[in-house]
Formats: C-alpha cells, sequence, structure tokens
C-alpha cells in the first residue's frame, strides 16, 4: 500500500482518524462489488484570499443520500451532521487553498457477503487540489473521441445515481481515449444518442444557445450542469434539455463538458474534427468567467450557492 498522505487527517464514522488509519475491509461489498456511493465537491480560495467556499454543499449531500436511497443504505448521520463534519475536516487538515472532497457512504463489512445486512460506513476525506495541467486545459480546451464504449442506461446501472461502480464504465472510456491519443471520451447511450463525458456532463453552442442532453440520456443529473443552465438563464442565453445526436457533435459551434472537477472544459475537437474553428468559443469563455466569478465569491449572483470555511 502506498503511503503518500495528501492530508493529515480523515473523517470516518464521526471521528476524526490519521489518513494512513482509514482503512476498508476487504471483504466490504464496496471492495468487492463497487458498492458504495459517494460525492465530489470543490472548495474554492475566495477570491480576497481570506476563506474558501464550498460549492453547493448542500446540493451535493442531498444527492449523496439520494444515491444511498436507491441502494437501501440506512445512513447513520443527518445530511447537516455531514455538512459540518465536511467543513470540521477542511478546517482540522488546515486547507487554505482550494481543495477537493470527497464523502462516501458503503457497506463496511462482511454480514453483506454472508447474505445479512452490514453497517453502512460513512467516510470523508479531502486533499489540496490545484493543477497546472487542468488550468490548461480550461483555457486552451481539450481533444475528444466518441467512445466505443456505451453509457450504462438507467435500466440496468443508473447514471444519476453517483455509485463507485458506475466508474468502471467511465474509466474503461477515459482509458481507451486517453491511449488513442485523446483527453476525454464522449459516450452515447446504448440507443445512440449524446449522453455525456467520462466524469463530466456535455454542452453544445448552436447558433448561440446552449443544448444538453436531458436527464433520459444516462447522464449523471450534474451540480455544475444545473449551475451553468442557471448562469446561462442570468446571461440571456436560451438553453434546451433534449435528445443529441452524434453528427451534431461535429457540426456544433462549440462544445464543452463542466463537472466538479472539469469545471468548464471546451472541447475543440471531436474525433480529430474541429469543433468550430478549433478554439474555445466566446459563449463558452463567457460562462467559464462567469462560473469562476462565483465560485470565488466575487460575483455578488448565487451568494446561496457557496458555504464560507475561514469566514473572513
Ligand atoms: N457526469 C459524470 C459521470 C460525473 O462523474 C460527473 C462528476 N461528478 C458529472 C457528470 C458532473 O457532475 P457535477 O457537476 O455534479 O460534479
Amino acid at each position: 500500500m502506498s503511503n503518500i498522505s495528501c492530508a493529515k487527517y480523515v473523517w470516518m464514522n464521526g471521528k476524526t482518524i490519521e489518513w494512513e488509519k482509514a482503512h476498508v475491509h476487504v471483504s466490504s461489498s464496496a471492495v468487492l462489488y463497487g458498492a458504495g456511493v459517494f460525492e465530489g465537491i470543490k472548495a474554492y480560495k475566495s477570491s480576497n484570499g481570506r476563506g474558501l467556499y464550498l460549492f453547493r454543499l448542500e446540493d451535493h449531500v442531498k444527492r449523496l443520500f439520494g444515491s444511498a436511497k436507491v441502494h437501501r443504505m440506512d445512513v447513520p448521520f443527518s445530511t447537516k451532521a455531514i455538512e459540518e463534519a465536511i467543513i470540521k475536516l477542511i478546517e482540522d487538515n488546515g486547507f487554505t487553498d482550494d481543495t477537493y472532497v470527497r464523502p462516501l457512504i458503503y457497506p463496511g463489512d462482511f454480514f453483506e457477503l454472508m447474505g445479512g445486512k452490514a453497517p453502512i460506513d460513512v467516510t470523508i476525506f479531502a486533499v489540496p487540489y490545484s493543477s497546472q495541467d487542468h488550468s490548461q486545459k480550461v483555457e486552451k480546451g481539450i481533444k475528444c473521441c466518441v467512445s466505443s464504449w456505451r453509457r450504462i442506461s438507467d435500466s440496468s446501472l443508473p447514471a444519476r445515481v453517483k455509485t463507485c461502480g458506475n466508474y468502471v464504465n467511465s474509466r474503461l472510456a477515459k482509458s481507451e481515449a486517453r491511449m488513442s491519443g485523446f483527453d476525454d471520451a464522449i459516450l452515447l447511450t446504448k440507443e445512440g444518442f449524446v449522453s455525456e463525458g467520462s466524469g463530466a456532463n456535455l454542452f453544445l453552442v448552436r447558433n448561440n444557445a446552449l443544448v444538453t442532453p436531458d436527464v433520459s440520456f444516462d447522464i449523471l443529473e450534474g451540480i455544475t450542469r444545473a449551475s451553468i443552465i442557471a448562469i446561462a438563464d442570468d446571461l440571456g442565453y436560451a438553453v434546451r434539455e433534449r435528445g443529441v445526436v452524434r453528427s451534431e457533435l461535429y457540426t456544433a459551434d462549440e462544445v464543452f463538458l463542466c463537472g466538479t472537477v472539469a469545471e468548464l472544459l471546451p472541447v475543440v475537437s471531436i474525433d480529430n474534427i474541429a469543433v468550430g474553428d478549433g478554439k474555445p468559443g466566446n459563449l463558452t469563455k463567457n460562462l467559464q468567467n462567469h462560473f469562476f466569478q462565483i465560485a470565488r465569491g466575487k460575483s455578488s449572483k448565487h451568494k446561496d450557492w457557496l458555504r464560507a470555511i475561514h469566514e473572513e
């Protein structure tokens, strides 16, 4: 096991423990089958440098509990307790810069393997998060391909539920894309409609309006996606949620991916066909600009999306 620790502390079942001691037993269904649920949450350093803002904390925790509900996991904590635990963990670790937080809910031990009901464990870890490589991609855009793997479908492994095992599908698509020289993959549903990226939602720009696959196209209902729809509305851009066919990807004026980690990533080519003129488009850049201003507390809009830590 790697002994690299990115943080001092992990929050596990109500206790703050050292990073090195945060273990899961090999007999857990989370290990055996990927039967856990999780969230990815970002805390942004405020533009005045004095604090951190957790982005849409309540919405992420609500989605986490929704995922647990589908798996019939009784979570032994309230949503409020998990929100407080996330804030405490960031404070305990002394993080003052951009941070990525990952809460996980999973059957903790071997009882499930024996046909019983395993106790449900809750663990939260957080790591400092900033990447030069990612910042460059946000600015310059990424190259995608349409994956040969299809998106998991709602009738077998629902994408709207953030199950750990779902990400085996994402991993297959992303590793294939990377091996072929692309940055990321765009997955189609099994019926052949555009679904989303390996870990991010997808938008097209057509004639100055936004188009994105609606929730019936096997997407994770992204919180960044919802934020982009709200920001687009503020800026007066029309947004259509509907089925998107593959050929629209090649003829769109602009395409971008969005998510907690992706933030807002312009897609500059798909299957080696340039999107628009092969550079990040103006509408995408405008949305990026507003998104980051809101996330870092620089905008007067959507203040209710931010939960301040180390309040200035
Ligand atoms: N789709 C998938 C498959 C994802 O993993 C993510 C990242 N959580 C997203 C979309 C974007 O969701 P969010 O904006 O809530 O991070």
